[in-house]
């Protein structure tokens, strides 16, 4: 087995799920004990060359793509659109139509190798995962469902005087972005519109947030706080979240005006007009910044989440748990909990404790 090859499938023995894994090592290890059974082995049979049980693996693994038709591995790239059954795959400077077997599942960001069937190509293997954006399954709420894989930075935008500040939207996306891995950066958006007798008041609502989040006021009307969302965002992979009509668009065409047709297309997949089935798509900005916009982004959220682990996400927290007398304490109703006594010594922020134990308390 070729080493590149080899590669290929310890990546995709790493996206299958404890279960799969399983069979698979149990197949390959009756496999094996054949094969130790028979003194003379026969050096046509690749299976037979094999040594570990490691190595019987891969040669299933292999055996099972040549199965469902896939001929030897033709490349890589990073999924940019996907669809029922297909996705668009780009490879360098093209973009490669593949199917998707059944036993894998893809997401836009997914970093792919693809094979040949038949007059086309199909999608092989998936690249572990650096981060994802998920949400429950629409058929089991218990089931993760992976709507974007690889994104570096997720830009939360929020806006100012119109529509007015919602911050309670930041508190879940918070959480949810840092269970999936992503850094997040909080966009306050048309600063433009706060003068003397507004700023105070829309501004202190962001108060509990200043030390938890890097926050950028920002305004695609008069340029503020452009470069400086440019310049953080140089070279990732991001998408952009958040209420309608906070800029989202606006934003990303602020970065560069060349990408006119992403302020359509992002305005179309977020609901506005009759185009709200627009899929998911992975454009790229000059300088290396790829944004990925995807319908399902916006409800991206939280599922599954233990009471145990949710106090983890809200970094502020973190100093104070060596004051609770529970190891596994969930800040709720237990009576000694250094959580609850830093709050009411004002080091913790009572929105972002009622964010908290409103999360905790999700049906
Ligand atoms: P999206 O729904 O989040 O993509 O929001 P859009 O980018 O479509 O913007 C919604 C509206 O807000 C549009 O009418 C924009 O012109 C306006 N808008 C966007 N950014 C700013 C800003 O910085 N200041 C002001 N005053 N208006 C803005
Ligand atoms: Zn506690």
């Amino acid at each position: 087995m070729q080493k590149e090859q080899q590669t290929y499938l310890k990546d995709q023995l790493s996206t299958l799920d404890t279960n799969e894994r399983l069979k698979l090592y149990k197949r390959a290890s009756a496999i094996r004990k054949l094969h130790q059974s028979r003194s003379r082995p026969q050096e046509d049979e690749p299976i037979r060359r094999a040594k570990s049980l490691d190595d019987f693996v891969l040669q299933l693994l292999l055996q099972d793509a040549e199965d469902i038709g896939t001929g030897p591995i033709v490349g890589q790239g990073d999924i940019v659109w996907v669809g029922p059954k297909t996705c668009h795959v780009r490879h360098s400077k093209n973009v490669v139509e593949c199917s998707i077997p059944r036993t894998l599942s893809v997401a836009v960001g997914d970093r792919v190798s693809f094979g040949s069937k038949g007059e086309g190509h199909m999608v092989v293997a998936v690249m572990p995962r650096s981060t994802v954006l998920s949400r429950p399954d629409v058929d089991n709420s218990h089931k993760e469902r992976v709507i974007a894989a690889n994104v570096d930075m997720v830009v939360v935008v929020v806006s100012v005087v119109a529509p007015p500040l919602h911050p309670r939207i930041i508190d879940r996306y918070m959480v949810a972005i840092q269970r999936g891995g992503a850094k997040m950066l909080l966009a306050v958006n048309k600063v433009d519109l706060l003068d003397e007798s507004n700023r105070e008041p829309e501004m202190s609502k962001l108060a509990p947030y200043s030390s938890v989040a890097t926050m950028i006021p920002c305004s695609t009307m008069d340029g503020r706080g452009i470069a400086e969302l440019r310049m953080l965002l140089k070279g990732l992979t991001c998408v952009f979240v958040g209420h309608s009509g906070v800029g989202k668009s606006s934003l990303v065409n602020a970065f560069d005006p060349s990408l006119a047709i992403l302020t359509r297309s992002i305005s179309e997949g977020y609901g506005r007009g009759t185009h709200t089935t627009t899929s998911s798509t992975l454009h790229e900005l000059s300088g290396g910044t790829k944004i990925i916009d995807t319908p399902g982004i916006r409800s991206f959220g939280l599922w599954d989440i233990s009471a145990a682990d949710l106090g983890w996400y809200f970094p502020e927290f973190a100093d104070f748990v060596s004051g609770c007398k529970f190891r596994d304490c969930t800040h709720s109703h237990e009576p000694v909990c250094g959580i609850k006594q830093a709050m009411s010594n004002g080091l913790i922020s009572h929105a972002r404790y009622d964010a908290y134990m409103r999360i905790l308390t999700l049906p």
